[in-house]
């Protein structure tokens, strides 16, 4: 069941996305070669902790950590280690969830490590253009299926796949809500999108193929062919004058 959210219920998660939004940024500028995803869990642990809220991935279904740190590869739910060091090149997708108020708020970058090459530079473009498209189309009166087709639109149309082993969602009182929000489909299918909906859409965008494969440690998803791929997400709410990104001032 999809789940309308009041203005006040609208503003408590507001807050949540601002905060999220605020930390990704921080990461985002500690990223440099030689730092460990570690390091970054740490940062990102003591923040949240600063501000009052809570982790939202630390515990879910066991999930170890505050952050998922995913490299070139891998495409979601890498798990945060010392042992893991950025490289000049990589590509680097940093996924975090936090709970403040009873609200959640959801919201993945992908950061190059200093100098990435072109190729890498035009995924993450098309990417985040991919999310933009897709933010846009979250509108009242639009179906899912609007939604999910303009990220694979978007993403094909420059020759890469849309991963579909992992889906976007709502998001509210609980970090996955309904609808799924695939990021694949067809226009004018799926439910239909009313005022007060929140949804976390995040294209999941490779190189290669869209086959996905989970590593011995249970949760790193990699890419089957073990080309690139890359992650953004942000929560948008569906109101009367248009879409309103949350996780983004
Ligand atoms: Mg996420
Ligand atoms: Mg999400």
């Amino acid at each position: 069941m999809m789940i309308c959210k009041s203005p006040l219920e609208l503003e408590k998660m507001r807050r949540a996305g601002l905060l999220v939004w605020e930390l990704l940024q921080e990461l985002r500028a500690r990223v440099e070669p030689g730092l460990s995803t570690y390091d970054l869990e740490t940062i990102a642990a003591e923040r949240i902790a600063r501000q009052g809220a809570r982790p939202a991935f630390k515990g879910l279904y066991n999930y170890p950590c505050v952050l998922c740190t995913s490299i070139n590869n891998e495409i979601v739910h890498g798990i945060p280690s010392a042992k893991r060091i950025l490289k000049e090149g990589d590509i680097l997708k940093i996924d975090v969830g936090v709970q403040l108020e009873g609200y959640y708020s959801d919201s993945a970058i992908t950061v190059p490590v200093g100098a990435i090459r072109p190729e890498l530079q035009q995924l993450l473009r098309v990417t985040e253009e991919a999310l933009q498209r897709a933010i846009d189309r979250a509108r009242v009166g639009s179906r899912v299926g609007d939604v999910s087709a303009a990220v694979q639109r978007h993403a094909e149309s420059h020759g890469y796949s849309v991963v579909r082993d992992f889906v976007g969602h709502g998001i509210g009182t609980q970090l996955h809500e309904d609808p799924k929000v695939p990021n694949y489909g067809t226009p004018g299918h799926g439910p239909s999108l009313k005022e007060g909906i929140v949804l976390a859409i995040e294209p999941m965008v490779n190189t290669g193929k869209p086959g996905t494969r989970v590593l011995e440690d249970k949760w790193t998803a990699v890419t089957e062919d073990g080309g690139y791929s890359a992650h953004f997400e942000h929560c948008v709410v569906v109101t009367s004058n248009g879409p309103w990104i949350l996780t983004q001032p």
